[in-house]
């Protein structure tokens, strides 16, 4: 690149970085919104137009602003490029994208899911996948917000940059009120994806559940004679272990046919053999979140049956509600989007996708959260 091209160059990013405010990204590029100084949103052809036009103007020796190394022709029928970009570029699906880098603080995400979970604790795919899935229903951020463990934050954030798709490190933290279980979101900053503290509970965390797992499969064996190996099960689950993992045990071990007919005969809330988890209380949830720096929501406020909403929000102090959720109806979202304009919290939306076709949880593509809302979320980390 020589001395005019360079100069024609930094003219280029000169006027992007001037002119365009915001940036909403859709996923496929060809849908890419600049939002300029005046307010008004235009298309990347437009945009690129723009540039043409500018250059043509700018550049007094008519450097091609796309290759910067031709020399543009002077009859004007060649839409300010040289006659190789000109040809290369006939086409709208040939045209480049700006230098996009330059201005990664001003990005706007346009579709978002901030609630997921992946095979490392109770979801059916792994980090990538969840990704690449997310990237097919054309979402251009998402956060991964598994129980009680951060540990595919990182693996995520990294892969997620290589497809050029934001990725948010987040947990859902299980605690008890009430008598009830109150879920917490908490969403970090992208260096925040690995705190100590937080490795340390989610270590603690999972030696509690095989400690648990351990204790149940012996009460299995005490109340009802059932016999499986906890060995076994620990080492074939991934992730975290649950109820459901020594359900599906003690139907192939043949003590059941169906896992409604193991919950309610072996292993629900009421049976002899079951032993409850060890719970943080809401404030303590909510204060480990916050010594780790995190925006705290309130999870699927839907679910809660023995607190008011507005009682737990004068309570304990969130920074958002989960107010667009797959089991709520349109009234319920309703008066959550107005709880959080009243007080003045963020508004998230979530699928709490685990796998597809599942009864209580929703499919990728079926809960998602706009510009404003996710701009807002955002700005908070
Ligand atoms: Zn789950
Ligand atoms: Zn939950
Ligand atoms: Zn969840």
């Amino acid at each position: 690149m020589n001395f005019f091209q360079r100069k024609a160059k930094k003219n280029l990013i000169n006027f992007i970085k001037d002119d365009i405010v915001d940036i909403y990204v859709i996923p496929n590029k060809r849908n890419r919104l600049y939002k300029r100084k005046d307010g008004r949103l235009i298309s990347h052809r437009a945009l690129m137009k723009v540039i043409r036009g500018l250059m043509k103007e700018k550049s007094r020796h008519r450097i091609c602003p796309l290759c910067y190394e031709e020399e543009v022709p002077n009859n004007n029928a060649t839409d300010g490029l040289c006659v190789n970009c000109y040809n290369a570029n006939k086409y709208e699906e040939n045209l480049p994208d700006p230098d996009l880098s330059l201005m990664e603080d001003n990005f706007m995400y346009a579709k978002g899911d901030f609630h997921i979970h992946s095979t490392n604790s109770d979801g059916k795919y792994d980090v990538k996948s969840l990704i690449d899935r997310y990237i097919d229903k054309e979402f251009d951020i998402i956060a991964i917000t598994d129980h009680d463990t951060m540990e595919g934050c990182k693996e995520a954030i990294e892969y997620g940059k290589t497809k050029g798709f934001k990725v948010v490190p987040g947990i859902e933290i299980s605690t008890k009120y009430n008598g009830e279980d109150i879920h917490i979101l908490g969403y970090f900053k992208e260096e925040d994806c690995r705190r100590d503290e937080m490795i340390e509970f989610a270590k603690v965390k999972q030696q509690d559940r095989i400690d648990r797992c351990k204790k149940i499969v012996s009460s299995l064996k005490k109340y009802f004679n059932i016999e499986i190996s906890a060995d076994e099960l620990l080492e074939k689950t991934e992730g975290m272990i649950g109820r459901p993992h020594m359900a599906r045990a003690i139907i192939s071990a043949g003590y059941a046919t169906t896992m409604e007919e193991v919950f309610t005969k072996y292993l629900d809330d009421n049976s002899p053999a079951f032993i409850p988890s060890s719970f943080l209380t809401p404030q303590e949830g909510i204060d480990l979140l916050r010594r780790n720096n995190a925006t705290v929501v309130l999870a699927h406020p839907i679910l809660i049956k023995n607190t008011k909403i507005e009682d737990l929000l004068n309570t304990f102090k969130f920074d958002g509600i989960e107010a667009i959720y797959g089991l709520n109806s349109e009234a319920d979202t309703k008066a959550f989007i107005s709880i959080c304009k009243e007080r003045d919290l963020l508004i998230t939306a979530g699928s709490d996708f685990h796998d597809y076709n599942t009864s209580n949880h929703c499919n990728i593509g079926d809960i998602s959260l706009g510009i404003d809302s996710i701009d807002k979320l955002l700005k908070t980390l």
